[in-house]
């Protein structure tokens, strides 16, 4: 993994954890990423359509509308539903990650997130 791995792509992270905000933030720009943030799922989705990011990170339990709702929100719609969603994941937490499929998402980390597992997987949705 090398800097600029991210050549400037476009990431919307959507967390309502402050501290997980910052590490992924620091993260991604750290690697050339240019990332957009949201604090809530209502957010989310409307900084997905105002945006149309190239990924986005998905925190499942999140204020005003779940991560879950997010995803199918975003999917939903024709102009988003290529946009590959990566859900943030608690690691015991089995049944979210099915839930999160189901609800549209691609894919799924597990938090306390793993740099390496991260930029791996970023590089596998937006560098293939
Ligand atoms: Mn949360």
């Amino acid at each position: 993994m090398v800097m600029g791995a991210g050549m400037g792509k476009r990431v919307l992270v959507i967390e309502d954890n402050r501290d997980n905000m910052t590490l992924i933030v620091d993260i991604l720009s750290e690697f050339d990423y240019e990332v957009f943030q949201a604090f809530d799922g209502e957010a989310g989705v409307a900084m997905a359509e105002k945006e149309t990011p190239d990924l986005i990170l998905m925190d499942l339990s999140l204020p005003r509308m779940d991560g879950w709702a997010a995803a199918r929100a975003i999917k939903a719609n024709p102009d988003q539903k290529d946009i590959p969603i990566i859900a943030l994941t608690a690691h015991a937490m089995i049944g979210d990650r099915e839930r999160a499929l189901e609800a549209g998402c691609d894919d799924y980390l597990s938090k306390p997130l793993n740099l390496s597992q991260l930029l791996s997987k970023l590089n596998t949705y937006l560098n293939s």
